[in-house]
């Protein structure tokens, strides 16, 4: 393999400009000092990290995980932890047939032929040993299976206590094997050795990420740096960037409009660090949304633009709906995002109205008796809000909707009556499918041969091409524990 060294054993005393690719890589370097040792530094401490930490503690190795924020767990502390599982014990005991063929359908469909088929099965295959190993290490489930929207059959285990409940199972876990944790430490460089390995991370201690900041990858810079050496390898499990407004905008201009319900912790920072030593980036230009209401409420109601005029026909997946919105927001030059409103017989029609009731308390969604009250409250003109009211109540009575919504499956929900019903119909960008190139045991591959680099692994959602077009609920939970093991694996293999 070509590396810097034997590139330049190649010249003969003439100063030459060394080609792009080794000329940026500053990071390979001899004779750094080194503060802190380990068999294995995971950088990051999410549901990926953890199971791969928890596997290889468990194997005896000296762990140290790092994280920057001041609390552990990024984005899976935040998610219900729904979990796919292939032939679990509670799909066995219920007695439901489910195949590798039925969840690959499953996945291909929701990926839309983006998805890479190896990772697909490395999902499904493994992910009963993940949910296995997990509860081996203390992560407790519910006794009852969920069939949840775009899988074929009840296949999804609930995490009891969500995504808190299992990262402190797992880190309690870690501590207890002798794994080591370091918060407030961020990994600002990857560092190489002659020969291009992987050896260590240069980080800052006590480091305070900064939410007032523009970027904060970018202009904080707080904590004090060290340099962390790793004896097997370091394993990237960083998360994804959806709070990075200002990278998010590059890769999709439309996800600029996007809120996001993510960790602050989720930019892109750590995904750079690996580009720079020569990853490939793969899909960054893709989203997954949710919204603040169940998407399939949606259609018992009316979504109008800044201009009280309805763009769309309500019915449809969080995806398609999402990607309209931002569209429509995108051609009107606007940051505001639409209205969604019910009356009491669209509200009454919610498939959880309870749910929908906790809403109102929440603040999120509000309650009003008059549409002046609506009106005002939303910034709306009346008059054109009236107008599309009428027009979709007038669709309602000759079977004709502007936008083409089957009306049969509004069951009856009018416009007219009141309460009225309202929210911010704010897609939420709250998972990024894109993110570096690894193969099946999670080895990060390099751009120029598409070989792994050695010593570097990237895991859960820090990876990309995994998912696809739209990544199917309840999939990144089996995604982060399969790849986690996958890595965990590979590294003893290497031992
Ligand atoms: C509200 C919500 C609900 C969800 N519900 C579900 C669900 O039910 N089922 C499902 O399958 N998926 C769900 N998801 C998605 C899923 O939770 C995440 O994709 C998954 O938890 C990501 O785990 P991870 O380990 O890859 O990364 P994360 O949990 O995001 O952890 C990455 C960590 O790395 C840290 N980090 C980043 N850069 C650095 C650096 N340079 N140095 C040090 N540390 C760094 C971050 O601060 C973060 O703590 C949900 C997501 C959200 C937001």
């Amino acid at each position: 393999m070509i590396n810097r060294r034997n590139f330049l054993k190649t010249l003969t005393g003439t100063t030459i400009a060394l080609p792009s690719i080794l000329n940026a890589n500053e990071n390979l370097k001899k004779d750094i000092k080194f503060d802190e040792i380990a068999d294995v530094i995971i950088v990051g401490s999410g549901v990926s990290a953890h199971i791969c930490a928890a596997y290889l503690v468990k194997n005896k190795l000296d762990v140290l995980m790092i994280e920057k924020m001041d609390r552990i767990g990024g984005n899976s502390v935040l998610s219900q932890q729904d979990f796919a599982v292939l032939n679990s014990d509670l799909q066995i005991k219920a007695g439901i047939k489910d195949s590798e063929e039925l969840f690959l359908n499953d996945l291909n469909k929701a990926g839309a032929g983006y998805n890479h088929l190896e990772h697909s099965l490395r999902i499904i295959r493994n992910s009963n040993e993940a949910y296995e190993f997990a509860k081996s290490c203390g992560v407790k489930y519910a006794n009852k299976l969920k069939f949840l929207g775009g899988h074929s059959v009840a296949r999804s285990v609930e995490t009891i206590g969500g995504g808190g409940a299992c990262i402190k199972a797992l880190h309690e876990f870690f501590l207890a094997n002798k794994g080591r944790f370091k918060n407030e430490t961020k990994s600002d460089e990857i560092i190489q050795d002659e020969n291009a390995k992987v050896i260590g991370i240069s980080v800052r201690e006590n480091y305070r990420f900064d939410r007032n900041l523009a970027n904060d990858d970018r202009q904080n810079l707080s904590g004090v740096k060290k340099n962390y050496k790793a004896r097997l390898a370091v394993v990237f499990a960083t998360g994804g960037f959806s709070r990075d407004v200002e990278f998010r905008s590059i890769v999709n201009p439309r996800l600029r409009l996007a809120k996001s319900p993510s960790s602050l912790g989720q930019t892109a920072g750590a995904l750079k660090q690996m580009l720079k030593i020569g990853a490939i980036a793969t899909q960054l230009a893709l989203s997954r949304f949710s919204f603040g209401i169940p998407t399939e409420d949606l259609i018992y109601g009316i979504m109008l633009d800044k201009n009280a005029k309805r763009f769309l026909n309500e019915d449809g997946d969080r995806q398609g709906l999402s990607n309209k919105i931002l569209a429509h927001m995108q051609n009107l030059n606007t940051t505001s995002y639409p209205t969604i409103i019910l009356d009491s017989t669209g509200f009454a029609n919610s498939h959880d109205p309870n749910r929908m009731q906790s809403f109102i308390i929440a603040g999120k969604m509000k309650k009003f008796d008059t549409l002046d009250e609506l009106a005002n409250y939303f910034k709306l003109n009346k008059d054109e809000l009236l107008k599309s009211m009428q027009i979709y109540e007038d669709g309602i009575k000759k079977n004709k909707d502007e936008f083409k919504k089957d009306l049969s499956k509004i069951k009856n929900s009018s416009m007219s009556k009141a309460p009225f019903y309202a929210m911010t119909a704010a897609p939420g960008l709250s998972y990024t499918p894109g993110g570096v190139w690894a193969d099946t045991n999670m080895r990060v591959l390099h751009i120029s041969n598409y070989e792994p680099i050695k010593g570097l692994y990237a895991i859960g959602e820090a990876t990309g091409g995994v998912h696809g077009q739209a990544r199917l609920t309840s999939c990144s939970i089996p995604d982060c524990m399969t790849s986690g093991i996958a890595c965990a694996k590979d590294i003893l293999k290497g031992i």
